[in-house]
């Protein structure tokens, strides 16, 4: 079992990930990357800027030339892979974590994120001892201040500025008092629209509301689309690379709703099939199969959607919880790309318009309490029902049936087997969950 590597990086709180171990990762990050040209970029929680100078000085002490992005958002240091071709690239944020978290999430030069398990190779470094460059070979940091402005303009390209413009649209921006500020207000302003600002005051401590974009946390957003009439409001994870929805009557639209309409939109102009984790939505497989194509499911975890899309045959890859990747601009999620796109498709009609192009699944989420190393094991005791009309393996079992499915997977981080059921009927979707908690042991 990894170490260190968690679904996404080296993650924990400040007293868990110390400048110490930022230091020695760093290092070893280095030396897997061969000793290269690496980027680094961090958000601006209150330990990020402690963090930043021991990734910076370990990349240096081994030899590497490091290209500082300073505070930037993480879909924003992701397209710079694109830009600047390094070998690898260093983000110093916790994305939706509290504000006590930070982490370490890494990116290789073709823009791949390193998985838990690539990730072993760098811990093997990290506690097998590194060897220092030679003093006067020692590497050195430039700056490089422009990379904002750059992803902007690439997201501009992507969408009819012009047309939306005219359209004049009213959005309600939640920034998370986080590094989305950096770069939505702009973006929108840009597109020609009326925005009205939330939570755009950039503070480590996250007044405002906690970074994770849960329908209870954005309730002030909901709020604030209906009382100023907007066409839609938009909600931002930490650090950017995840975005929810409201409607234009205040209704909170889902992550897996938002990649079902990025997909949607895509499918119409580009065919290929969709990759997605196997706890999304059946919204996903729906939209797919409207136009004739499949769906790829992967483990739980954005490094495998990544890993994925680079194998160039997807038209798209996403998430539940509203991470879009948008495999031409970059294999990464990002959250201004996908809500930029959203914006242009609400010129030609409105968000619930569009919403009502694929049914609505109830969702319902349960856990069992299992200790680790013995999870897999319980998992297979469940027998397949006959009913079922397809069973996916690839990270827990999925089992799917008419118009509904239920996954039972084993967490990553907590000692439960997390269980989860979709359906188009509540109650339904709620006994599916009751039915395999049950038959998983939960007292
Ligand atoms: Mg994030």
């Amino acid at each position: 079992m990894a170490k260190y590597f968690g679904t996404n990086g080296i993650r924990g709180t400040f007293e868990t990930l110390t400048p110490q171990l930022a230091l020695k990762a760093a290092q070893a990050i280095g030396v897997y990357f061969k000793r290269g040209k690496i980027l680094v970029g961090r958000d601006h929680r209150l330990t990020s800027p402690t963090l930043h100078k021991a990734v910076l000085s370990g990349l240096e002490s081994v030899g590497c030339e490091v290209v500082d992005l300073g505070m930037v958002s993480t879909p924003t240091a992701e397209f710079m892979v694109e830009e600047l071709h390094p070998d690898g690239l260093i983000i110093i944020t916790a994305s939706h974590n509290p504000p006590d978290w930070n982490a370490l999430k890494v990116i290789d030069g073709k823009g791949v994120a390193v998985s838990k398990e690539r990730g072993e190779e760098i811990e093997k470094l990290i506690d097998g001892g590194i060897g220092l460059a030679p003093w006067d070979k020692a590497g050195f940091t430039t700056d490089y201040c422009g990379a904002t402005q750059e992803h902007i303009e690439a997201i501009l390209k992507e969408v009819n500025v012009e047309k939306l413009k005219q359209k004049k649209l009213k959005v309600v921006l939640d920034c998370a008092n986080s590094v989305p500020a950096l770069i939505g207000p702009e973006l929108f302003e840009r597109m020609g629209c009326d925005v009205i600002l939330l939570n755009e005051g950039i503070d480590g401590r996250f007044p405002g509301r906690p970074s994770e974009p849960r329908e209870e946390n954005i309730q002030k957003l909901l709020e604030t689309v209906k009382e100023s009439n907007a066409d839609f409001g938009v909600a931002w994870d930490g650090d950017g690379d995840r975005v929810v929805m409201a409607d234009e009557k205040g209704n909170f639209v889902i992550g897996d709703r938002v990649f079902a309409l990025s997909a949607l939109l895509k499918l119409k102009e580009k065919k290929g099939a969709l990759v997605t984790t196997v706890a999304t939505s059946k919204v996903v497989e729906d939209v797919a199969n409207r136009f004739g194509q499949g769906v790829i499911y992967t483990p739980v975890g954005a490094p495998y959607l990544s890993e994925e899309a680079a194998k160039g045959k997807c038209a798209m890859a996403g998430e539940e919880v509203g991470g879009v990747i948008w495999p031409e601009v970059s294999l990464a999620k990002d959250g201004f790309l996908t809500a930029a796109k959203i914006a242009e498709a609400l010129g030609e009609k409105p968000m619930g318009a569009w919403l009502e192009e694929f049914p609505f699944y109830y969702n319902v989420k349960g856990k069992v309490p299992c200790e680790f190393g013995k999870m897999q094991a319980k998992i297979e005791t469940i027998l397949i029902p006959e009913d079922a009309e397809k069973v996916i393996r690839v990270d827990g079992v999925r089992i799917n049936f008419k118009d509904s499915w239920v996954i039972f997977r084993p967490s990553g981080t907590e000692p439960v087997i997390r269980v989860f059921a979709e359906s188009t009927d509540e109650k339904k979707a709620n006994e599916l969950v009751k039915e395999y908690e049950g038959k998983l042991g939960k007292e």
